[in-house]
């Protein structure tokens, strides 16, 4: 993984480009191109190259090269020729030939190019010719559309740049807002987690927050569950029932069917359906609701199960996102307490465990938060319902719940002794602490490596 800042920008992309017109014997222009086609994949483009030949690599990419002599050349300035865009006969110094070989009067290019790139096309501004597909040579589009718009000139250079970026299948921009400039290139494995020189973690793949061990899918899932307010209506349906008069939700309290809302309205709880208030425990006079009630009482049973379900996972999920923000809230105090170590008489002077230390906890926190939502999809029934047997499943889950689990209990034993006092402790003690930390934290990156290899070797 690669940081690639606003200055670096431009030496990347150079290399890249480099590389294709050495070899190949481009021009700038007709590489970059190519590159926009294989979205800056110089492997994949050598690929193609060495598989099919130079002829199938410029025609798939729609590269048509024609060796000119004098592209971009104006004429003699003592003839003349007509410009078949305006119709004009104009002297042969104010008229440019493209390497396709269509020559056009200035004006009429510049016209074309302030156009195309008002429109966002600098990437492959194409010649004006009827039906010539040739990309204009961007040295030609610069120093035409230079000498009337400087500033679009700019505005030019900074699409080709960014092409870079936008057309890049392994370099994406860091996703932080405000927007930190920079982008980030990874090496060979899209799907992976990044982090920016900003600080900020990411996932490369779908740019929220960096989510492992869920999947990009389950992540999106699983925010649009929390932020959705049907659990909320999902508890309201479980617990309550719409009064079959007034509308308004009654609650049920007590074991008895009838239930009566406050504008006296009586009903069944198990059909929602009105009724008299003459009842026994186990009917409501001249009411029935038979099978009915059953289908009912299922689905309701059903949609409360799901929604302690999603509660258990979801309370799990917040604790150790607050905890993580806690923690990240007590870096500084704990830093400081570092400091303030450093500065006493004492035989200690390393105190690198400390940061190491809390380093390990915002990480395991992460994951440990992380695999709640992950464990929730992953047993559940909404993504992999067909893809196991129930006994399968719950072989898997208390699988993963026992790493989990023992993560869990390091994780919290680790942040326990980073919190202590230990700039007023003695030597020895502040020794046993720190013993405990190296510990927990080789303990705590075994679990989490192992809990990786679970999922990876045994639940998918
Ligand atoms: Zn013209
Ligand atoms: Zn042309
Ligand atoms: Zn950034
Ligand atoms: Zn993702
Ligand atoms: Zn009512
Ligand atoms: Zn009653
Ligand atoms: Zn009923």
């Amino acid at each position: 993984m690669q940081v690639i800042t606003k200055e670096s920008l431009l030496a990347a992309q150079r290399e890249d480009l480099r590389r294709v017109m050495d070899m190949l014997s481009l021009r700038e222009h007709h590489a970059r191109t190519l590159l926009i086609h294989y979205r800056w994949d110089v492997e994949k483009l050598l690929a193609v190259l060495v598989e099919k030949g130079k002829a199938d690599l410029f025609a798939e990419a729609g590269v048509s090269v024609v060796e000119c002599e004098d592209t971009g050349s104006p004429l003699l300035s003592s003839s003349t020729a007509m410009c078949d865009i305006c119709m004009e006969e104009l002297p042969g110094d104010t008229m440019t030939k493209m390497a396709c070989g269509h020559r056009f009067c200035n004006d009429c290019w510049t016209e074309h190019f302030v156009v195309k790139i008002n429109e966002g096309q600098s990437r492959r501004i194409r010649c004006m010719a009827h039906k010539c597909n040739a990309i204009c040579d961007e040295a030609v589009v610069r120093s035409l559309v230079g000498k009337k718009h400087p500033d679009l000139a700019e505005k030019f250079d900074r699409f080709l740049l960014e092409s870079y970026i936008e057309d890049n299948r392994m370099v994406k921009w860091c996703p932080s807002t405000p927007h930190c400039g920079n982008a980030i290139r990874v090496e060979d494995d899209e799907f992976c987690e990044v982090e920016c020189s900003c600080g900020l973690q990411f996932c490369f793949s779908c740019l929220s927050e960096a989510h492992s061990p869920c999947s990009c899918m389950m992540w999106e899932l699983w925010t649009k569950k929390c932020r959705d307010e049907s659990e909320t209506v999902n508890w309201i349906t479980v617990h309550t029932k719409p009064c079959p008069k007034c509308h308004k939700p009654v609650e049920k309290n007590g074991g008895c069917n009838l239930v009566s809302c406050i504008c006296g309205q009586a009903f069944c709880w198990l059909c929602g359906g009105a009724t008299g208030r003459d009842h026994t425990w186990s009917r409501i006079a001249g009411h029935s609701c038979g099978r009915y009630k059953e289908d009912r009482e299922k689905k309701t049973e059903r949609a409360k199960r799901d929604l302690y379900r999603y509660m258990h996972y979801h309370n799990r999920y917040k604790a150790h996102t607050d905890s993580f923000k806690l923690e990240s809230k007590l870096k500084e105090t704990i830093l400081e307490k570092v400091s303030i170590s450093e500065e006493r008489e004492s035989r200690l002077r390393d105190f690198s465990w400390v940061t190491n230390g809390l380093y390990r906890l915002f990480r395991s926190r992460r994951v440990l938060s992380y695999s709640y939502p992950f464990a929730f999809y992953m047993f559940g029934e909404e993504l992999f319902k067909d893809e196991m047997t129930n006994d399968e499943r719950e072989i898997k889950q208390h699988l993963f719940e026992d790493q989990q689990q023992q993560l869990e209990a390091n994780v919290e034993k680790l942040s326990m002794f980073l919190e202590e006092p230990f700039d007023q402790y003695t030597d020895d003690k502040v020794m046993e602490i720190r013993m405990q930390v190296i510990n927990l934290s080789v303990i705590i990156d075994t679990l989490c490596k192992k809990m990786y290899e679970c999922i990876e070797n045994d639940l998918l």
